[in-house]
């Protein structure tokens, strides 16, 4: 039912409707709140297609954004493993980011053009993402590829530096060739999160090394397959932007501006991260229970994660267990002991699943203006 609904969707889709009406979205598209002064961009900069070792052609990545929601995507495609380079030649390295923009351009999903820069350790895999052509990043040398990558002025970003097929400890080996791309300016951002992986030592990585903190989904196979069977979303990078736009995304990459999100797993520096989180969660009414000073609060989680906290205040709760969780999209309760009437309440809360750095939850705070009867 699904495959026809698509399939007459590709059949009518242009003549029935217009491009503003055209829409992917599905069930399954992610929200996250702005926060102040930027716009929250949902993204995913590291996915391969039948260009590499994956297993679709890139329309289907195009498509898989849009029943996501997000903002931008990157094909980032092997430069040097080529399995079906048999059954598909294309000695030009930019057609899979071609192909996608074709697919794209009715939608409001920006693609940025990239490329894996594919090495075993200890240089490793690495994404260089705005590139202006894929072809100049073919070297023997990785340091060369690294020039040209930093000549087209990408941002470049280490990927899945705690595989255990590269490191079998599974945690990452900082080698003299990352150390000396960080010491030239050649290497950017860091993968703390990659599929369904998330390493804190790659995050004690970002923070020690000033790199951007970032989480892919590095895709082969189907979304829905890998993720949205299981009721779950890629992992994603949340890149705060002055404005949706290429340049936009990009300057944010460099400011290290990100949050990387898998699900109820959140990891970002604490000056964005923390702003996310107040976003993420309204207080929508707060007032005592009649001849109480017990008060009630009804919270409004507006994200697309799962929020788990803790009380961090000196009241307790009346009616909930000390860690509660607030599921995407829903309504909660909470009531809170004052032990006097107050007018005005601080909430504040401990989010146990989002760090700031290994084994660091942030603590968040909302004012809470309390209803008079
Ligand atoms: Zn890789
Ligand atoms: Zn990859």
């Amino acid at each position: 039912m699904k495959k026809l609904t698509l399939i007459c969707f590709a059949l009518l889709g242009p003549y029935i409707i217009d491009a503003q009406t055209h829409s992917h979205a599905g069930t399954s598209a992610l929200v996250y709140p702005d926060i102040p002064g930027y716009k929250t961009l949902k993204t995913d900069f590291h996915i391969h297609s039948v260009f590499s070792d994956g297993n679709v052609w890139p329309t289907i990545r195009v498509q898989e954004a849009l029943r996501e929601n997000l903002d931008a995507i990157s094909l980032t495609e092997h430069l040097e493993y080529q399995p079906h380079k048999e059954d598909i030649p294309h000695p030009d390295r930019n057609r899979a980011y071609h192909l996608a923009m074709a697919e794209a351009k009715e939608h409001d999903l920006l693609i940025v053009p990239g490329s894996e820069i594919t090495r075993s350790e200890p240089v490793g895999h690495s994404n260089a993402v705005f590139i202006s052509d894929a072809n100049k990043l073919l070297h023997d040398k990785p340091e060369n590829a690294f020039e040209a990558a930093n000549e087209q002025k990408a941002f470049v970003f280490w990927n899945h530096p705690a595989w255990h097929r590269q490191s079998p400890t599974g945690n990452p080996i900082l080698s003299d060739f990352q150390k000396e791309r960080i010491k030239n300016g050649e290497l950017h951002g860091i993968e703390v999160i990659n599929s369904v992986d998330y390493a804190e030592e790659s995050l004690a990585l970002a923070l020690e090394q000033n790199l951007t903190i970032m989480g892919t989904s590095d895709v082969h196979g189907l979304i829905d397959w890998d993720y949205t069977e299981h009721g779950k979303h890629r992992p994603i990078t949340l890149v705060f932007g002055k404005e949706k736009s290429l340049a936009s995304i990009r300057e944010a990459l460099f400011a290290g501006r990100t949050v990387a999100v898998y699900n109820s797993l959140m990891v970002g520096r604490p000056e964005y991260l923390k702003p996310l989180l107040k976003s993420c969660m309204k207080i929508n009414s707060a007032a005592y229970l009649k001849d109480t000073q017990v008060l009630s609060v009804e919270i409004e989680n507006v994200s697309s994660s799962d929020l788990i906290f803790e009380n961090a205040m000196s009241f307790n709760f009346y009616s909930n267990a000390p860690i509660f969780t607030i599921g995407a999209g829903q309504k909660k309760v909470l009531q809170i002991k004052t032990l006097e009437l107050l007018n005005n309440a601080t909430l504040k809360l401990k989010a146990l699943g989002a760090y700031t750095a290994p084994k660091e939850h942030p603590v968040i705070e909302w004012s809470v203006a309390i209803e008079k009867d």
